[in-house]
C-alpha cells in the first residue's frame, strides 16, 4: 500500500531534528511514486517534486516541529494550492454544459447536479442532446424523475444543435439549464465539432468537465482539447467511490486553469459532494491523517493555543455569532444537554447570568433543532456567515429547497438574532464586571 510506503520513509525522518538533502531527495521520490501511481500526469509530478524539495531545504522549519512534518506539510500545501478552492457556483439562473468521453458520467452528472441545485431551492431541468448514444433519452429521462425535476429531449430527432436550442426554450422557466451531450470513445473530430457547435448554440454560462477518476495520464489530453474548443470553467470527478485515486484531475485542472466542482460518488442522483481539496488530497496520497498532521505543523508555526475540535461554549463570546456557530451549538448541545446547562458550564456566567436570557432562547425542541438542520442544508456560505442577508426572496428558495414553511426558516432567523443579541450583552461585559459577578 502506497499510504504505508511513504509513511515508513516518513517515519524515518520522525526521530531527525535537521533534515538534511538525502532525506528530502528519499522522501520526494516516495511522493512521486505515490503520485504516479495515484495516475497524476508525470510532467506535473516532476514540476511539484521540484518546488518541494526547493521549499524543503530554503524554508526553515518552526522550532519544536519534526523535519518529518515539515515536509509533510509542504507536499499538502503545495498540492491543495494546485487544486484550489472548489469551483465557485452562485445560486441562480444560468446554463451549464456538460463534457466529456463517453461513460465518464456526464449523464448521472446532469442527475446530480439537478437534484443538487433543487435542494438548494431552484427550479433546474435537463436537456439531453446525445442522440448518439442509444438509450440516452431514456437514461437521462429516469434520472431527471429520480431528482424530480424537469426534462427535455427528443429521442427521434437526430441533431444535437436543434434539441439543445428547442430544449433551451422548451424549459425556458427553470432557473438551471443543464445540456446533457454526447461522448465518443475517446477524442476525435466529430465530437469536437459537436461540441462546439452546441456551445455556440446554448451559449452555457458554464462548461464543466466531466471526467472520470479512474482516467490516468490521457486526462491532460482531454482536457486540453476541450479547453481549447469550448472552455472549461469547473471540472467533476466521477466515480471516486471506486479505487481510482482520481490523480488525473490534476492534470485536468492545470490545463484547464479551473477547479472542481463535484465529486461523483455513486450511483444516485443524490450521490455527488461539493469538491473539499484538503480530504481530495488525503486520499490522493492514501494518507488519511494528512490534513490534521499540516495542521499540526501550521499551529505550530502560528503558536497558538492548540484549538480544541469539539465546541467550545466560550467561543460564543467572542467575535460574530453566525449561523454555523448556532448550529455548533445545537449539536453540542445533542451532547451536553439543554443550553441552560451548557451555559452554566462557563465560568462566571452560572447562576444568575441565566435569567437574562429570554425564555424563547431555550425553547429549541428537538422537531424544531431538527428542521433548523435541514434548513440549513440548503443555506449557502455566505448566507450561514451572515444570515442578515436572508430576505424574503431567499427565504423562498430555502423554502423550497429544504421542503421546510418559510415560518420555519423566520424562526430559525429569530432564535439566531435572539442568541446573537443575548450574547453581545454578554460580550459588552469588562473584565471587572466578570469579576463581580463570579465572586457573588
Ligand atoms: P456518460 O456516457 O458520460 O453520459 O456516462 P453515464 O452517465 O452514462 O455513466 C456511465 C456509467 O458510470 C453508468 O453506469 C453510471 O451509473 C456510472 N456512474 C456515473 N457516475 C458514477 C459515480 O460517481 N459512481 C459510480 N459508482 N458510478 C457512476
Ligand atoms: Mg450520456
Amino acid at each position: 500500500d502506497l499510504g504505508s510506503s511513504l509513511r515508513s520513509t516518513l517515519d524515518d525522518l520522525r526521530g531527525k531534528s535537521r533534515i538534511s538533502e538525502d532525506d528530502v531527495d528519499d522522501i520526494v521520490k516516495e511522493i512521486q511514486r505515490s503520485l504516479i501511481q495515484a495516475d497524476v500526469d508525470i510532467e506535473l509530478v516532476r514540476e511539484l517534486s521540484d518546488s518541494i524539495k526547493q521549499r524543503a531545504l530554503e524554508e526553515e522549519p518552526p522550532g519544536g516541529t519534526s523535519p518529518r512534518d515539515w515536509v509533510l506539510r509542504i507536499v499538502y500545501e503545495e498540492l491543495v494550492d494546485l487544486l484550489g478552492e472548489s469551483t465557485e457556483l452562485p445560486l441562480e439562473e444560468q446554463t451549464i454544459l456538460l463534457a466529456g468521453l463517453y461513460g465518464s458520467g456526464k449523464t448521472t452528472t446532469a442527475g446530480k447536479i439537478a437534484w443538487w441545485f433543487s435542494k438548494k431551492g431552484l427550479r433546474p431541468a435537463i436537456i439531453q442532446t446525445d442522440t448518439d448514444r442509444p438509450g440516452a433519452y431514456d437514461q437521462a429521462k429516469q434520472l431527471a424523475e429520480e431528482a424530480e425535476v424537469d426534462y427535455y429531449g427528443d429521442p427521434d430527432a437526430d441533431d444535437p444543435e436543434k434539441i439543445a436550442e428547442e430544449g433551451l426554450l422548451e424549459t425556458a422557466d427553470a432557473d438551471v439549464q443543464i445540456v446533457d451531450t454526447a461522448g465518443r470513445d475517446a477524442l476525435n473530430q466529430e465530437l469536437i465539432d459537436q461540441i462546439e457547435r452546441i456551445e455556440n448554440t446554448a451559449d452555457p454560462d458554464r462548461n464543466m468537465l466531466v471526467i472520470d477518476a479512474a482516467m490516468g495520464q490521457s486526462a491532460k489530453e482531454q482536457a486540453q482539447e476541450f479547453e481549447e474548443t469550448i472552455g472549461i470553467d469547473g471540472v467533476i470527478v466521477t466515480k471516486v467511490d471506486g479505487t481510482a485515486k482520481g490523480g488525473g484531475a490534476l492534470a485536468a485542472v492545470n490545463e484547464t486553469d479551473s477547479t472542481i466542482a463535484f465529486l461523483g460518488t455513486g450511483e444516485t442522483v443524490k450521490d455527488i459532494e461539493r469538491f473539499e481539496s484538503s480530504s481530495f488530497v488525503s486520499r490522493l496520497l492514501g494518507m488519511g491523517d494528512l490534513e490534521q498532521l499540516a495542521e499540526r505543523v501550521e499551529r505550530a508555526m502560528e503558536e497558538t493555543q492548540q484549538e480544541d475540535e469539539d465546541w467550545d461554549p466560550e467561543d460564543m463570546l467572542e467575535g460574530q455569532f453566525t449561523l454555523k456557530d448556532l448550529r455548533k451549538q445545537m449539536e453540542a448541545m445533542n451532547r451536553m444537554g439543554p443550553l441552560d446547562q451548557v451555559m452554566d458550564m462557563i465560568p462566571g456566567l452560572g447562576g444568575g447570568m441565566m435569567d437574562q436570557l429570554p425564555d424563547d432562547a431555550m425553547d429549541v425542541t428537538e422537531e424544531r433543532m431538527r428542521d433548523f438542520e435541514v434548513i440549513m442544508d440548503s443555506m449557502t456560505e455566505e448566507e450561514l456567515e451572515n444570515p442578515r442577508v436572508v430576505g424574503a426572496s431567499r427565504t423562498r428558495r430555502i423554502a423550497r429547497g429544504s421542503g421546510k414553511s418559510e415560518d420555519r426558516i423566520r424562526e430559525l432567523l429569530e432564535q439566531h438574532k435572539m442568541m446573537e443579541r443575548t450574547l453581545k450583552q454578554f460580550q459588552g461585559m469588562g473584565d471587572a464586571d466578570m469579576e463581580r459577578m463570579m465572586k457573588q
